[in-house]
């Protein structure tokens, strides 16, 4: 498999390769016009970019991820991204630590981070800014999908506005999505 390209990059030169499928040439310069991977034919002497529909996915601000929360400090909760919604099990090629700020999580004021998130939660959330990968839970259908609990690790189950542990009857609060044990998609 050739490497992955998108359109704009060069991929080649006339001296070197003729312009095939998915490519455009410019000042000698061969270019792809497509997202794909590039793909050489030696023997013709081809250079082609085979458009997928497979490609690794591209952080951009307003897409929906989801993610795993991997710490919890008094300002900001890592998040450990895993995928974007309707994408799930396709490479992120600028995947980061996202980072969720307290003012971020909800559209009212937080007090404490440890009642909103817990290590090892499973989140939905909202790219915001793609540089320093942050994200936001303020609106409603984000926040936690998934959350085990602190004392037996019991997987947590929606109980009006707090969750609650099934094995051991522990009632815990988080940033609770309305779409919470619904699964990813
Ligand atoms: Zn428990």
């Amino acid at each position: 498999m050739g490497s992955f390209v998108l359109p704009g990059e060069l991929v080649g030169t006339t001296e070197e390769f003729r312009s095939g499928t998915g490519t455009s040439v410019l000042s000698g310069d061969i270019y792809s016009t497509a997202t794909g991977r590039v793909r050489i034919s030696r023997k013709a002497r081809v250079v082609s970019v085979l458009p997928s529909t497979n490609v690794p996915n591209i952080l951009k601000v307003g897409d929906v991820v989801f993610g795993k929360v991997t710490d919890v400090r008094e300002s900001a909760a890592m998040v450990e991204i895993a995928g974007i919604e309707g994408k799930i099990g396709r490479e992120i090629v600028n995947v980061r630590l996202g980072d969720l700020h307290v003012s971020n999580v909800r559209d009212s004021y937080v007090k404490r981070l440890a009642d909103e998130f817990r290590p090892s939660d499973i989140i939905r959330a909202k790219v915001i800014d793609v540089e320093r990968m942050r994200l936001t839970t303020s609106e409603d259908s984000l926040g936690v999908m998934k959350a085990y609990c602190s004392n037996c690790r019991g997987e947590l189950e929606l109980d009006g506005k707090k969750l609650k542990c099934p094995v051991c009857n522990k009632t815990e609060t988080r940033k609770i999505s309305t779409e919470y044990g619904k699964g990813i998609q």
